[in-house]
């Protein structure tokens, strides 16, 4: 690939450290440079149109360019451009922000604690956890338990619930500590005749030994996203939450629901959580929490958690932990106009019915030779690509369905991402029938040219 000298290509491959890139590939090719965005629609540098289907990373619930957080960003800025809440200093964004998740959390929460990405804030209910244990007196209270296709993040501790090989190796994780059950992904993991409350009560069961085997005493958290995002959008079976919490709660096991993409409006209901009559002693709250217009993550939690640690910082002198940026006065106001903006548009209820319209359209592909599975719920949804259907499957590894369709969708105008060969769909809560209608154009375009 010859690039021009100094253009913009080759000047992002000579300086720019990507994640989650093959760095030799990147070299070889030229990158795709995002120049503008509007709505639900990505511009490039050429002046290309995406129709940007995975909402950035699963998080412009508002769609791009919003005035209202625009010009909440630019008036909180000229106010207070920064301030912090370390020793009992605050700001009203802060004190605003906390407040308001509080009162829309679907279960009791006590408070709110502030950080900067869905990974540090999954690395912080790590070290609460644990802080927890110590001060009941449980120091062996250590073990988290996290299941198969999980994405918590990819710091060390959030990295080491992440379940993914790529996040893993070279980086000598995971750390100590964690532990691996069975992921609720019924398509592929059931067994021949299983039915979803079968496969729910195996899960279950799997749980339930796993604990036993370990020694409920080691035990003290369970992480689970309401659906599993970045693993594939998977949706989980009936039963399979119900049945999960009885058997924590026989073992007073901490539940942990990171809602980093479900939370928002994601699943047609402000929060996964509510969806699933999940109910969490802890909540993680990312991506969708400010639309990502700026970096800002949310951790809830409840009485039986805060009064616990907030005891033990009293002994100590100290709960040491915090981030320079947590409750950024900026993320914060932007967050608060977001969420103004997801309850005035009601694009909770946007999502549930965009979604619906979505997926049923979506459903006409679970025929096709090249589609093992649709699924769904509200604004998100996976087609999984399958190559025993495929007659020139041979041709890709595993991995490869997803990249080449994602290739070809974006050469018609629609960027998705794929999560092995599980096509995923998270498009902006403001989309369109219309939007929604050329999306599946698009991906049947793209799958008959692959079939
Ligand atoms: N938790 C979930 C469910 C996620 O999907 C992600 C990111 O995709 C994270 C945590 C990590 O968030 P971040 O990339 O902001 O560290």
């Amino acid at each position: 690939m010859a690039l021009i000298p100094n253009s913009d290509e080759a000047r992002d491959i000579a300086y720019h450290f990507h994640a989650y890139t093959d760095a030799r590939d990147h070299e070889a090719s030229a990158p795709l440079i995002i120049d503008r965005a509007e709505g639900a629609y990505v511009y490039d540098s050429n002046g290309k149109r995406y129709l940007e289907g995975m909402a950035g990373l699963w998080s412009v619930a508002v769609g791009f360019g919003e005035k209202r957080l625009v010009d909440a960003a630019a008036r909180q800025m000229q106010r207070l451009s920064f301030g912090h809440n370390f020793t009992s200093r605050t700001h009203m964004p802060a004190i605003d922000l906390a407040e308001k998740l509080v009162k829309i959390a679907p279960v009791p929460m006590s408070k709110v604690f502030f950080t900067n990405s869905g990974s540090e804030a999954n690395d912080t209910v790590i070290k609460m956890i644990w802080y927890r244990s110590n001060a009941l007196g449980q120091p062996q209270r250590k073990k988290i338990i996290a299941r198969e296709r999980a994405y918590h993040g990819v710091t060390l501790a959030s990295g080491s619930l992440t379940a993914f090989s790529h996040n893993h190796a070279s980086f000598d994780m995971p750390i100590a500590n964690v532990l691996r059950t069975g992921s609720p992904h019924f398509w592929r993991d059931a067994e021949a005749g299983e039915t979803e409350e079968d496969f729910a009560t195996r899960r279950a069961n799997e749980l339930e030994q796993l604990i036993l085997s370990e020694g409920p005493d080691s035990i003290a958290a369970f992480f689970g996203e309401p659906v599993l995002g970045a693993g594939g959008v998977v949706t989980p079976p009936r039963t399979y939450w119900e049945k999960i919490q009885a058997v924590l709660g026989k073992y007073d096991v901490l539940l942990v629901a990171d809602e980093v993409v479900c939370g928002f409006g994601r699943t047609g209901k402000m929060f996964g959580s509510e969806t699933y009559d999940i109910k969490p002693d802890i909540m993680v709250l990312s991506k969708a929490l400010s639309s990502s217009y700026l970096p800002i993550s949310a951790i809830l939690v409840n009485d039986k958690v805060y009064q616990t640690i907030a005891d033990e910082s009293h002994r100590i002198g100290t709960f040491g932990h915090g981030f320079t940026g947590g409750a950024h006065p900026v993320a914060a106001a932007v967050a608060l106009e977001n969420i103004a903006v997801i309850e005035d548009r009601d694009l909770v209820g946007n999502a549930a019915r965009v979604g619906q319209y979505l997926r049923d359209r979506l459903h006409r592909f679970s025929d096709h030779p090249l589609v093992g599975e649709v699924r769904g719920v509200g604004l998100v949804a996976a087609v999984e690509l399958h190559r025993k259907n495929f007659p020139s499957a041979a041709a890709f590894k595993d991995g490869q369905l997803g990249s080449q369709a994602n290739a070809y969708l974006a050469e018609e105008g629609v960027l998705l991402r794929a999560a092995v060969d599980a096509l995923t769909i998270c498009p902006p809560l403001t989309i369109t029938t219309e939007d929604a209608d050329l999306l599946v154009e698009k991906i049947g375009l793209v799958l008959d040219r692959m079939a």
